[in-house]
């Protein structure tokens, strides 16, 4: 059981170190011990685990974690909250706390600066948990998927809407381009809801604990990935039009007679949505634009 979350706890924190919370670092502490548990066991933590943490806040979660792994090394932009770390996670041998911002953290140089052990596939990897702060959550999922850092498993708190955006699938109103690169680079479950009072200050909106497992292999075989991002991109950019409209629009340098053509060569219907594409049709898609570009 988390010793700090509790809301006369972090109300005391704050008013002893007479620190403020900040909307701009996305600063809601969670006060809620049960919360922290259900992350806990999102995590399937074992006892030789590294962790990486983004925004330790408070400390509230870091502790937790600290109590069943190996290592935790927590990531926090915000120096003003160094001396509550220091003085809430001073019994911890186990946690390095890191002063910058994590969208500019290489995690696995981080893992392996402190740990020398080297990654790779087949070698150690790392979980990331976090109660992410909302302004970034996105931007900061794709810097860690995007450049495929060796983490097997995520466990992140996030806005309900953007949990539900990850995980929708093709046809329903959440799909879109965040869905196809989640659920590319991984398997995502919702976890839990999270209601908003379980935060000091009370944000806005309501939140969900988000698990994303990292696949192994890709769910499908793609020519070039960077093509493939940039077709899913392109199609929900004008997403109530159709595939056909939808590309001729975009930079991506055909016309609409070659997109027709192209669509049609590939089996798929050009009055469809891009909306109601599976990862597999983009997929297709985007193979048979990269054959159509290198051989013509
Ligand atoms: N983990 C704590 C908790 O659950 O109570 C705090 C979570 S709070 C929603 C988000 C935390 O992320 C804050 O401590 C904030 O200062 C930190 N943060 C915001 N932007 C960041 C960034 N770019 N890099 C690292 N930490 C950041």
């Amino acid at each position: 059981m988390s010793e700090l979350a509790s809301p006369s706890k972090v109300i005391n924190i704050l008013k002893q170190f007479n620190f403020h919370t900040r909307k701009k670092f996305g600063q809601n502490f969670l006060v809620d011990a049960n919360i922290i548990q259900k992350i806990i066991s999102a995590a399937e933590l074992k006892q030789d685990d590294l962790v990486v943490e983004i925004g330790p806040g408070l400390g509230v979660l870091t502790e937790a974690l600290a109590n069943r792994v190996k290592q935790v090394y927590a990531v926090e932009i915000d120096r003003d909250l160094e001396p509550i770390l220091e003085h809430n996670l001073k019994q911890y041998n186990n946690i390095k706390v890191l002063f910058e911002d994590a969208l500019k953290t290489d995690f696995d140089n981080l893992i392996l600066s402190e740990t020398n052990e080297e990654l790779g596939p087949g070698d150690k990897s790392y979980k990331l948990i976090a109660n992410l702060p909302y302004y970034i959550t996105t931007p900061l999922l794709m810097h860690i998927l995007e450049n495929k850092f060796n983490i097997e498993l995520i466990v992140v708190m996030v806005q309900k809407e953007v949990a539900e955006r990850m995980s929708a699938l093709p046809g329903k109103k959440d799909y879109g381009a965040l869905s196809v690169a989640v659920q590319y680079y991984t398997s995502p479950e919702i976890v839990c809801r999270v209601p908003r009072k379980v935060f000091m200050p009370v944000p806005e909106v309501d939140s969900a604990v988000i698990r994303l497992r990292k696949r192994k292999t890709p769910p499908v075989n793609l020519e070039n990935e960077l093509l493939f991002f940039r077709l899913v991109k392109a199609a929900f950019n004008k997403r109530r039009k159709t595939i056909l409209n939808a590309l001729e629009g975009s930079n991506l340098g055909l016309n609409k007679e070659e997109w027709d053509a192209l669509i049609k060569k590939t089996g798929i219907d050009p009055r469809r949505r891009g909306e109601t594409f599976s990862i597999q049709d983009f997929a297709n898609l985007a193979n048979s634009l990269w054959e159509f570009q290198n051989n013509s």
